[in-house]
């Protein structure tokens, strides 16, 4: 490769590194998007005078802002609220919101930097936003969460609009808080602008199959992957790390299919069942009663649960990190190819670390990137905002069969593109310079902004 193209991407870096200090996750995620963009630069030199790459990087808006609440017993706490707008080439800012005491500005931008080339994957109009706080939802009562969501709204609607920004949800933040959310907007705007969140209640302008559509998503790419190497689910070994909408879905769908999942965790460990994961019990422990992961080996005779060590030490031929970013480090990657693993296929944002990516890709195995993989949930979002936009409904059936195609499309535009810049079957190369070219096309398009 041209040297110049190297050095420029190295420069882009090295600024990206000064101007955002000790922000390593977001360090993280620009590096692997420039690793694969230098042969885009080698083919677009407008995209060098342009300063495109440059502009990507940073982001159109930062907001932070403070979140004062109450708790149940009167006292007060101050919490932090992000809102990074990332990229509006393609749509209006869109990505959730996540609630989690990990929250901080790197990491909204990491989330958001991803969802600006995920969302352009998807083909929809939607730009590239994240959010959240560092609040933690864990053990706090519904009016304590509503507290809180009614405070963090009473800032951010200023900057939200259907036309504007659109949150939705992501770690900490489901179909409760969306709800308390959506209240809050809706009482300080007068407006009833349902297009404004998605996650939203099936009864008050939620769309079907969201709720299932990341993990649905991820499991329809697996199968997409596969085929594409002449390979079916049928009979094969799975493990989805996570126990939250993700995880849960993802299993319900590779079940479908014809796989089997033998182990899932939560952050206080994992659970082994051979005979396959029984997803009522696990909805019924993870979805409705809140629990931890050891209630689903107390319940279940053939599972046992460990509180120690890695779910990757559980043999498997299909991984699914699906909990949070980095659970997959190179230690669990060297694991799990001396097991024989053939396939890693990213359901949660950035979860296999660089070093376990650099492994999987050197040792032959499908390595499906978050930015494609699960990429389901926000292409249902923006069915769901069409939705909302003509006051339609659609059935579960035309839902998830649109979904499915927008699957298989992404994999289907991956693939090319890695094939076509000389990379065949890189989808993380695919990926990045696909959904950047997109970006990038509609940035120069709409001038020096
Ligand atoms: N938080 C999800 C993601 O990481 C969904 C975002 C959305 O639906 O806007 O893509």
């Amino acid at each position: 490769m041209h040297v110049d193209v190297l050095a420029r991407v190295q420069e882009i870096y090295a600024e990206v590194l000064r101007r955002n200090p000790g922000e390593k996750e977001f360090h993280q995620a620009v590096r692997e998007v420039l690793e694969s963009l230098a042969v885009v630069l080698g083919r677009h030199s407008e995209y060098t005078e342009m300063k495109t790459i440059e502009r990507i990087c940073e982001p159109e808006r930062q907001i932070i802002f403070r979140v004062p609440w109450q708790d149940d017993s009167g006292e007060v706490h101050i919490n932090r609220g992000f809102r990074v707008e990332f990229n509006s080439a393609l749509g209006p800012y869109k990505g959730g919101l996540r609630f989690h005491p990990s929250v901080n500005l790197g990491i909204v931008k990491f989330l958001g930097f991803e969802q600006i080339f995920k969302n352009a994957l998807t083909g929809m109009p939607i730009g590239g936003g994240k959010g959240g706080s560092d609040f933690d939802p864990k053990g706090r009562s519904d009016a304590e969460v509503m507290r809180f969501c009614q405070s963090f709204m009473t800032e951010l609607y200023r900057h939200l609009g259907e036309y504007t920004d659109v949150p939705a949800g992501d770690i900490g933040v489901g179909a409760r808080e969306i709800g308390f959310l959506f209240g809050q907007y809706k009482r300080i705007t007068n407006r009833y602008e349902s297009g404004v969140l998605t996650g939203k209640g099936l009864g008050w302008g939620g769309a079907l199959v969201r709720t299932e559509a990341t993990g649905y998503g991820a499991a329809f790419f697996a199968d997409e992957m596969m085929r594409a190497r002449g390979e079916s689910f049928d009979g094969r070994r799975f493990v989805i790390s996570g126990s939250g909408n993700v995880a849960v879905y993802g299993i319900e769908k590779v079940h479908q299919l014809g796989g089997t999942v033998v182990a899932c965790s939560d952050s206080s460990g994992y659970v082994v069942d051979e005979k396959g994961i029984d997803l009522d019990v696990l909805k019924q422990v993870k979805e409705h009663e809140r629990g931890r992961i050891s209630e689903y080996a107390d319940r279940v005779g053939t599972a046992h649960f460990v509180s120690r060590g890695s779910i990757w030490d559980v043999p498997c031929e299909v991984a699914m990190p699906s909990a949070t970013q980095n659970e997959l480090d190179g230690e669990a990657a060297r694991t799990l190819a001396r097991n024989g693993c053939q396939y890693v296929v990213e359901g949660a944002n950035m979860p296999t670390t660089p070093d376990a990516v650099a492994l999987f890709r050197a040792a032959g195995i499908g390595f499906a990137p978050g930015k494609a993989a699960n990429a389901g949930g926000v292409a249902t979002s923006a069915l769901e905002m069409q939705q909302n936009a003509s006051r339609d409904r659609w059935s579960f059936e035309q839902s998830e069969a649109k979904l499915e195609e927008i699957m298989r499309g992404i994999h289907a535009r991956c693939h090319e593109t890695a094939e076509e810049y000389g990379t065949p079957g890189d989808l993380v190369l695919g990926a990045n310079v696909a959904g950047f070219l997109q970006v990038a096309e509609a940035v120069h398009a709409h001038g020096l902004i």
